[in-house]
């Protein structure tokens, strides 16, 4: 089962892995894009780490949902509202049970998927973050290591796709051949979740 604190471990975790990574996103953001979904994705999780932090919610579902809201409060960019609408509603759908099985959090995190895909207007296939994301899902109920590949595969096929959604859509055909930072980093959170869940000595 998991808990509020394996939550707040994971963000923590997935923060210091943006912290790490946040020069080569605004780099693939160069491009394709303003430059900025480094400066952008760190500043959220910062944001997120220091406010879990300090309130210590102890609930999974409440957890998630004040990470959701902190991303909404203090990114700009398009990614903000979109990683902000997938942990708040991921942690909605969790309820505010003090324990979820991975099926429930697989289950929850479907529902949050799902109404980034309805926000956003994207599908996998359109060049973002829905690349990693949708493939990472189907994979989560499964392993969170399953998830893990899912989702660095998904971002790694979005180089020769050409963009239909967000920023990069504007260039054309000039998108492609370019990896989308937006699955790059969902890629990056899922490895912190992996990564969380294989720390612990779990059977992951
Ligand atoms: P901005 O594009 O406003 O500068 P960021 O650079 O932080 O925001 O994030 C860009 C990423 O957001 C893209 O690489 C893409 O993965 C994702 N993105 C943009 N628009 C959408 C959308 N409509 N649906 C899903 N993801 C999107
Ligand atoms: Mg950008």
């Amino acid at each position: 089962m998991l808990d509020a604190a394996f939550f707040r471990r994971w963000l923590v975790s997935a923060a210091a892995l943006v912290d790490r990574e946040a020069e080569r996103l605004t780099e693939l953001d160069s491009p394709i894009g303003d430059a900025d979904h480094g400066s952008n994705m760190q500043r959220g999780f910062a944001a997120v780490a220091a406010v879990l932090e300090k309130e210590e919610p102890d609930t999974p579902g409440a957890v998630l949902m004040l990470a959701g809201r902190q991303l909404i409060a203090t990114v700009g960019g398009a990614s903000g509202p979109l990683y902000g609408t997938l942990l708040r509603r991921t942690g909605k759908a969790l309820g505010d049970t003090a324990e979820v099985s991975e099926q429930q959090f697989a289950d929850a995190f479907r529902t949050g998927v799902d109404t980034v895909a309805a926000l956003g207007g994207a599908a996998p296939g359109d060049k973002t973050m829905m690349d990693a994301l949708v493939p990472a899902v189907d994979a989560l109920g499964e392993s969170f290591d399953a998830a893990r590949a899912a989702a660095n595969e998904g971002a790694l096929a979005t180089t020769p796709l050409q963009a239909r959604k967000g920023r990069a859509s504007y260039l054309g055909e000039r998108s492609i051949g370019h990896q989308d930072p937006g699955a790059t980093s969902s890629a990056l959170l899922f490895d912190a979740l992996a990564e969380t869940a294989g720390g612990e000595g779990g059977p992951r």
